[in-house]
């Protein structure tokens, strides 16, 4: 009951990478970078492992960007022919690298070390994967010339490299999927059809997260605009209930969406996001149980799964460690007092 776990990733070390930084730049290099990942790895799975975290994730400490780091290892992308993009509907302008040829993965990107990860731990274990809509929204296409149809061939390749991960021992891939919360009319007409291609034919546990954003300048000033309730939900998870995913993601804590949108997940495990990302405040065990109390109203308890908001990169090590133990804290507050 109230399995938690961690929806993104977890900051990087200030002796690994640049702290605090979205994409904060590697410190060490070659096989000393190598060896600095593990090490990051192996603390924040010890961490989530005394924080009483059921589901455990590396934290995305082997990756400098959660789509650049997996595209790295993706054939028929030129990494130096640069585009500049506006980024989810324009919300901010970034220089990426663009597609000029059929895609292909050459050989597998993240199973190797999510190999290592496996043999740290015997707890269940998640790997994140970015979603196939995403990355099409954080590439540039001068091959496809159709989003609809360059995100199904991202699919194929998601999908290869998935059941690679899940025979490497992952218990639950999840594909981060921040661009469904911005088009949700693309979501309906294709997005979920390549997410369903994304998954197909895996055996474990399949998660899609969803969500407004790390907590940087570009989302806080975004989620300013989108008023007192935020609604982009309703659109979507409609369709995500009759996907073939089992557990989808909502922010919850801090945020302004109605936690009446998980009525429309019945036939779904729901991520409830009961820490924010943010570092100007860490939540209390009281305030995550409060939070797992409050998604009660709307699902069964069975169903949730408490979790982080989103990814924490962008915060400091401590704050977000502090976040892990409130997390693990408030689940096992809520299994005390709730059910
Ligand atoms: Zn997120």
């Amino acid at each position: 009951m109230f399995e938690s776990t961690i929806a993104g990733s977890l900051p990087r070390p200030d002796w690994l990478a640049e702290p605090e930084k979205l994409k904060g730049g590697w410190k060490l290099e070659g096989e000393e970078l190598k060896e600095g990942q593990r090490r990051a790895c192996r603390e924040w799975i010890e961490h989530q492992e005394q924080a009483g975290i059921a589901v455990l994730t590396d934290g995305e400490v082997y990756r400098r960007h959660f789509v650049h780091s997996f595209l790295e290892g993706i054939e028929g992308i030129d990494q130096d022919k640069k585009t500049v993009m506006g980024i989810r509907d324009n919300r901010y302008d970034l220089e990426v690298p663009t597609v000029t040829e059929a895609l292909r993965r050459p050989a597998s990107v993240f199973v190797e070390d999510f190999k290592y990860t496996r043999s740290l731990t015997d707890k269940p274990l998640k790997i994140t994967l970015p979603g196939p809509m995403t990355i099409c929204d954080t590439i540039a296409d001068a091959h496809y010339g159709s989003r609809p149809e360059m995100a199904m061939a991202f699919a194929e390749i998601l999908n290869t490299e998935a059941k690679e991960l899940e025979a490497a021992g992952a218990d639950v891939v999840q594909f981060d999927e921040p661009a469904f919360n911005v088009f949700m009319k693309d979501v309906n007409e294709w997005g979920i059809d390549t997410l369903n291609r994304a998954v197909e034919g895996l055996q474990c546990t399949k998660a899609v997260h969803i969500c407004y954003g790390y907590g940087i300048e570009e989302n806080i000033r975004w989620k300013e605009t989108l008023g007192d309730e935020w609604r982009q939900y309703d659109e979507i998870f409609p369709a995500l209930n009759k996907s073939a995913i089992d557990q989808v993601s909502l922010e919850c804590a801090s945020s302004h969406v109605p936690l009446s949108v998980m009525r429309h997940l019945s036939d779904k495990q729901i991520m409830v996001g009961s820490v924010a990302v943010t570092a100007d405040h860490v939540e209390t065990p009281e305030e995550v149980a409060a939070t797992i109390k409050e998604a009660m109203k709307y699902v069964d308890a069975e169903r949730i799964l408490p979790c982080t908001n989103c990814g924490m990169t962008p915060i400091s090590y401590e704050i977000a460690l502090a976040k892990v133990q409130a997390l693990g804290a408030g689940a096992e507050l809520a299994r005390k007092t709730l059910v």
